[in-house]
């Protein structure tokens, strides 16, 4: 079939595990080395290659091509190695060369040249079963900017996680990139680029390529289809959220994965320094769609606990790219006004705003490099017995500051995570503290679990609430006291897992699931669910018919 040699969605199943009966029956024989493999060789052989290899990138995407399995069992047992190949830093390397290094294509892509259209691409989709996409537009990949159909790396390595991560099969997910253009110039004079040579579209036509493209994917997939949407530009992240979150089961992980997870790392701190997260004092470097997320659930959070939302909001503050956000340089409809204060005083540079405002926390979420400086992680060391600060921003090359400056600059005492992997650093007085990856990674797969699973019809900010203590609660003493504020990532399977169980819990606690008769033991519904990654027997069933009933007398 010729959609399956264009595109890599059948790949080859087992290589050289395939048995002699299945050979002889399938007709492979003499077509494989003869041995008989098992999936352990294999994964031994993909393991050592794998370290010899100058770019594992493209290694790691030419094995999920040819073996599925293989690729995800590999994944999953060297998860912390691996993640930060698949996912943030490296894959916002590939995104900038994406076609450069380009071999197949692994997700679909729609452009607006195709309005009108996208029904019968979406039939060319090899799977017909997909329960969940992740649509990009590729105009803000991680902080690199506007990288367009090159950002389709993004959505193949959210979903990469959603199977390694939480077990969800690889074939009901389906990577998506919308092409209305790029403002990228470099793009526009690049021979290699893949997308269409044009600036961004963005008129009613996008618009009605996006309205297009939601009722497409639920008229084929079905009305409970999971769509997330990711890395797209601000005022369209916004937009969308509020447009379809009523109409579909969708979510913006930037938007709504990020503020669970930093709610959770803020949860996990009052668990170490016995702060309770309403007299927290929260600055934030940025105030876009990563900001404006966490802040709002943080005001969810502090409600909870007794907090009025004008006195939540209040203890919120935000410094953009323009300065402090004050009440007297909104524009309104920013999403922003709400935490836009009185001046606080004379305050030009965010040095400043932190000996201002005096925060318990800092959360650098701008996407513009290190600008957490020495001065103000020294400030905060000052301030604070046991300072917050995380450093959000992605790839490494965005973040904020280093955890290694974090931690020497308050020597020690400060609460650390940061978006993208920093290994675990060892002071000066010999102690060796390991910064916590403050990555949507933890929250996004479980969240999806659950709502594919339970059959939610929309996905409220309360299931990010619930997800954020989940995550929270799920780190021991003994993590604590090592510096952390998230699970080790090498255990994040089972961490997504029960997090996915708590969110099964609450939604048909709360009335939202929609999968009847309800599971009644949530854990064992979830684990039952769960991919493997074992190879199936390509073997027809083979018996004999007793008796003597089907031969002639
Ligand atoms: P966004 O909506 O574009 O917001 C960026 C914000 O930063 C805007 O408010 C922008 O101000 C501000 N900004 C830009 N340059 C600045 C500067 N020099 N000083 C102060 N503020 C500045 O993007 P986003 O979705 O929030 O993402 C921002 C970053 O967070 C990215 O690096 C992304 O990788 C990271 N992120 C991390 C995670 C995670 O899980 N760790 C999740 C999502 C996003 P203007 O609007 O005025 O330009
Ligand atoms: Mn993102």
């Amino acid at each position: 079939d010729i959609s399956n040699r264009v595109h890599s969605r059948h790949p080859l199943p087992k290589g050289m595990a395939f048995t002699l009966q299945e050979r002889q029956i399938l007709g492979l024989q003499g077509l494989l080395p003869p041995k008989i493999e098992t999936q352990d060789i294999q994964a031994l052989r993909f393991k050592r290659n794998l370290e010899k290899m100058t770019d594992p990138y493209i290694y790691l995407m030419g094995i999920q091509e040819r073996n599925e399995r293989l690729f995800y069992r590999v994944l999953m047992e060297d998860i912390e190695r691996l993640m930060p190949i698949v996912y943030t830093p490296t894959v916002g390397l590939a995104c900038t060369r994406y076609g450069h290094i380009f071999r197949r294509p692994k997700g679909l892509f729609v452009s607006i040249l195709d309005r009108g259209h996208i029904r019968s691409i979406l039939d060319n989709w090899p799977e017909t079963n997909v329960k969940a996409v992740v649509v990009t537009d590729g105009e803000r990949i991680l902080g690199l900017g506007d990288l367009g159909v090159y950002g389709m790396g993004i959505p193949v390595g959210k979903l990469c996680l959603y199977t390694a991560c939480a077990g969800i099969r690889p074939e009901s997910c389906l990577p998506v990139c919308i092409d209305v253009g790029t403002d990228n110039e470099m793009l526009l004079k690049d021979p290699f680029y893949m997308g269409l040579y044009q600036k961004r579209d963005r008129s009613q036509l996008y618009d009605d390529l996006i309205d297009e493209f939601m009722e497409a994917v639920v008229e084929k997939y079905g009305q409970d289809t999971l769509i997330q949407f990711e890395d797209f530009g601000n005022h369209n992240a916004f937009r969308f959220l509020r447009k379809y979150r009523e109409k579909y089961c969708t979510f913006n992980d930037d938007i709504q994965g990020t503020a669970s997870v930093a709610l959770a790392g803020l949860l996990a701190a009052q668990r170490v320094i016995g702060k309770p997260i309403t007299e927290h004092k929260v600055l934030f470097l940025g105030a876009g769609e990563a900001a404006l997320g966490i802040a709002n659930l943080i005001v969810m959070a502090m409600m909870e606990a007794g907090v009025s939302q004008a006195e939540a909001r209040k203890k919120i503050w935000m410094f953009d790219k323009y300065g402090l956000l004050m009440q007297v340089s909104l524009r309104p409809g920013d999403n922003q006004e709400v935490f836009a204060h009185p001046s606080p005083g004379d305050v030009q540079s965010f040095l400043d705003a932190v000996n201002t405002i005096r925060p318990t926390a800092i959360i650098g979420v701008a996407g513009a490099g290190p600008l957490f400086t020495r001065d103000v992680l020294a400030a905060m060391g000052t301030l604070n017995e046991r300072p917050i600060i995380f450093a959000l921003s992605n790839p490494t090359t965005k973040a904020e500051c280093t955890a290694e400056d974090a931690y020497s600059l308050t020597q020690g005492r400060c609460l650390f995570a940061s978006g993208s992997p920093f290994a675990p650093v060892t002071l000066s007085d010999g102690r060796v503290l390991t910064p916590g990856q403050g990555n949507n990674a933890y929250i996004f797969p479980g969240v999806a679990l659950a709502v594919i699973l339970s059959g939610v019809r929309h996905i409220s900010d309360t299931i990010f609430l619930q997800a954020a203590k989940a995550l929270a609660e799920q780190l021991t003493d003994e993590e604590m006291g090592q510096g952390r504020l998230y699970p080790p990532l090498s255990n994040i399977r089972e961490v997504s897992i029960r997090i996915a169980v708590k969110v099964v819990e609450y939604v048909y606690a709360s009335g939202m699931a929609f999968h009847y008769p309800e599971p009644l033991d949530k854990d064992c519904f979830v684990r039952a669910s769960v991919w493997n990654t074992q190879y199936d027997s390509f073997l027809p069933e083979i018996y004999e018919w007793p008796g003597t009933s089907h031969l002639p007398p």
